[in-house]
């Protein structure tokens, strides 16, 4: 056998002084061009495609070129065991995917069958302003894909729907033998699946999977706020081969109110008084989440000054207790006097310091004003 064995080198087409790359690459164009997929039936190929395979598992180990080199076929006779299969690990490496080659010498397989989660679903839901302060529960309608109820998944009548694979006997992986080579592949009739469908289930017409629109309740916390997320576990799409299913995330649009408006977790209002209330001082009703607030502005308030009103915010989401209420005072200057306001303005104007200054920003001034 040995005499017709033919030298390593020269069935890989390369020199005796050629480097582990230019081995690989070698071998690589080879192994492409004689692989039993592109030559079905081509028993010269395949011996061809055997032959490289050999020389290059012996050639890419240094040892057993060393002993190839020296002693030639006879030295590989014996303990080193002429050609192993197993010493094929880095196959995929210079493979990659091309050939599904992870399934070539039957290690690290892939198993088609694999559990798999299924997919998150989002769902976009607006709520009112008053529900995000509050918090709500809430019933709402997801469209999404289950398993079909009258065959569990699996696309088959009950009786008799499915049978075992012809081609790969129900082992869900078809098998070569050729010589020392032993090539799974992945069932290409039943994907894997060791059976086919024979008899399609009536309800889903075989696919396994219905549409379907699911009655969810959802329970919107306090505090929530535009944008946030509520995650609501394993109400995804269905997970495949019996994984788990995806989780669902309902996703919070908060409509704007006509009057509060949100920072974080604190509120702002704004409210206008006269100068008269902004000289003298002024109690104010007003309207909030928490009913009618007397906000007592105090004398000589500024346009822009706040009055803070403590825990009148929103419910924090993450911890406990609320924000603040501030209410932002905004000056207003009487635009129509009758001629008796006039009078009065006009002995105001006597008495007044005039201030015709113009402003020096003043940060201080603003800090001033934010807390009275
Ligand atoms: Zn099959
Ligand atoms: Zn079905």
């Amino acid at each position: 056998m040995n005499a017709t064995k033919r030298d390593y080198y020269e069935v890989l087409g390369v020199g005796r002084d050629i480097d582990e790359p230019g081995l690989k690459s070698a071998y690589r164009k080879l192994a492409l061009k004689y692989h039993p997929d592109r030559n079905p039936d081509n028993t010269d190929a395949e011996e061809k495609f055997k032959e490289a395979a050999e020389a290059y598992s012996v050639l890419s180990d240094p040892q057993k070129r060393a002993t190839y080199d020296r002693y030639g076929h006879q030295g590989l006779q014996g303990s080193a065991g002429g050609f192993d299969p197993n010493a094929f690990s880095d196959f995929s490496d210079i493979f990659g995917d091309l050939f599904g080659f992870g399934d070539l010498f039957g290690g690290g397989r892939r198993n088609r069958n694999r559990a798999q989660r299924g997919d998150d679903l989002r769902y976009d839901l607006e709520i009112n302003f008053e529900d995000a302060l509050h918090g709500l529960s809430v019933e709402i309608q997801v469209p999404r894909t289950e398993a079909c109820a009258r065959c569990s998944g699996s696309g088959a009548e009950k009786e008799d729907g499915l049978v075992t694979c012809p081609m790969c006997h129900g082992r869900g992986e078809v098998l070569y033998q050729q010589s020392f080579l032993q090539i799974r592949r992945t069932c290409g009739q039943c994907n894997g699946r060791g059976q086919i469908v024979r008899r399609p289930c009536t309800q889903c017409k075989g696919d396994g999977y219905v549409r379907t629109q699911r009655k969810l309740k959802v329970n919107i916390p306090a505090g929530v706020d535009n944008g946030t997320r509520l995650r609501l576990s394993q109400e995804g799409q269905p997970g495949g081969n019996g994984g788990p299913p995806g989780d669902l995330y309902v996703v919070l649009k908060v409509k704007e109110h006509p009057i509060f408006e949100r920072h974080e977790d604190d509120l702002h209002c704004t409210v206008p008084i006269n100068v008269a209330q902004a000289a003298l001082g002024a109690q104010v009703d007003l309207l909030t989440f928490d009913g009618l607030q007397n906000v007592k502005i105090g004398e000589g308030a500024q346009s822009g000054a706040t009055v803070r009103l403590r825990g009148l915010g929103m419910p924090r989401l993450q911890g406990s207790g609320r924000g603040d209420l501030f209410v932002h005072v905004d000056v207003r200057t009487p635009s129509k006097l009758t001629r008796e306001q006039k009078k009065l303005f006009e002995q105001l104007l006597d008495t007044l310091p005039a201030e015709n200054e113009p402003h020096e920003k003043s940060l201080m001034d603003k800090v001033k004003d934010y807390f009275m």
